[in-house]
């Protein structure tokens, strides 16, 4: 009976979870014998060594109390860590990256992207090398602030990577993870000039979209990237202002319709330009009490088309009426464990969102 099972299961995950459960769930009766019970792991294994090219992209977007740290392990093995966190709370966010990493079955960081030089996004990448060999860092080129706060992060940072493979981002440059398409959209405050492949639309959502203040600091020099395996396609514009995500799509779409979208500065703000992307579902990788802004809520969760809105944390200053549902919130509690969310993605577009606290998944179907 449980041949059947295994040979509809595919994906290594997968694999791996169902030699767990055969052997935690069928009891040794049920097998008939040890013999039995060796041979069907013999053939788990045999399945799984077949199918290793099979695997799906998984995406895990780490809590870090409102700082940013996405883990993309792709279907050829290879990583690309977007951000570290925090550094201090006694290595948190590192700890918290670590887990997702063993999770994921992932040893070592390939290539690890710094959106920009802010405390929430690079400072825990001293710990993380206390953790996890990092291959290959990427980041927008020398910080710009100098505030106190920013210059620690920054110089612990520059000294991490002094003697490694440090590159400076561009525009139109590819990160080479081995079996997806890591394309920079946005760095150093400049955006590609060009449309991605089979993009360049007019977006019929820049009418009227005043600009604001300009932030000529870090945040306006994210580094934004567009992930793509096959027809699946994640935007991650790390804390990219308002008006350089405009410039970026508008008057036309330059990166195109994308499945998930990471909202930009933790849910801060938002302008309509992003329904241009028409986004499947959102994402916000919001805490407690940072992110999350009502009015920035409200703008993603208005995007046509837009399936779900998923959450990191509850954000406290939204009430109920501007978060999301609650089987759609990694952490609820100020005090939390500390939640991933998991996007699991198939080539055909298809993708699965798993919340690990409560089990919740929820499936969006190629279309
Ligand atoms: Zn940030
Ligand atoms: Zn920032």
């Amino acid at each position: 009976m449980f041949w059947s099972r295994a040979t509809r299961l595919y994906t290594r995950n997968a694999l791996i979870y169902m030699y767990d459960t055969l052997l935690e769930s069928v009891p040794a009766t049920a097998l008939g014998s040890n013999v039995m019970r060796k041979g069907a792991l013999f053939l788990v294994v045999a399945l799984a060594g077949s199918a290793m090219f099979a695997r799906n992209l998984e995406i895990f977007f780490i809590d870090t109390e409102g700082g940013q740290s996405t883990l993309i392990v792709s279907p050829s093995g290879q990583t690309l860590l977007i951000d570290a966190g925090y550094s201090d709370y006694s290595g948190r966010d590192a700890d918290r990256i670590a887990d997702a990493a063993k999770v994921g079955h992932v040893k070592r960081i390939d290539y690890l992207l710094i959106t920009h030089h802010h405390s929430d996004h690079e400072g825990g990448v001293p710990n993380l090398l206390e953790r996890l060999p990092v291959g290959v860092f990427f980041d927008p080129g020398p910080s710009v602030e100098t505030s106190a706060e920013h210059q620690r992060t920054y110089e612990a940072y520059l000294e991490t990577v002094k003697d490694r493979d440090r590159r400076i981002v561009k525009p139109g440059d590819t990160i080479p993870v081995k079996g997806l398409e890591v394309t920079v959209v946005t760095a150093n405050g400049g955006h590609i000039d060009r449309p991605l492949n089979g993009a360049g639309q007019p977006n019929p959502f820049c009418a009227g979209i005043e600009p604001q203040k300009d932030e000529n600091a870090e945040n306006a020099r994210s580094a934004g990237v567009i992930v793509e395996l096959g027809k699946f396609r994640f935007a991650d514009f790390g804390d990219l202002t308002w008006n350089k995500e405009v410039a970026l799509l508008c008057p036309e779409n330059r990166v195109g319709k994308v499945d998930l979208y990471l909202i930009s500065h933790h849910g801060g703000e938002g302008s309509k330009a992003i329904y241009g992307m028409a986004p499947r579902v959102a994402i916000m990788n919001n805490g407690p009490r940072k992110g999350g802004d009502p009015a920035g809520w409200k703008t993603v969760k208005g995007s046509p088309g837009l399936e779900d809105l998923w959450q990191l944390h509850f954000a406290i200053a939204g009430g109920s009426a501007t978060n999301a549902p609650d089987p759609m919130i990694a952490n609820l509690e100020e005090r939390c464990a500390g939640n991933y969310l998991k996007v699991t993605a198939q080539e055909n577009g298809s993708f699965e969102i798993f919340n690990p606290r409560n089990k919740y998944s929820k499936t969006y179907p190629a279309k």
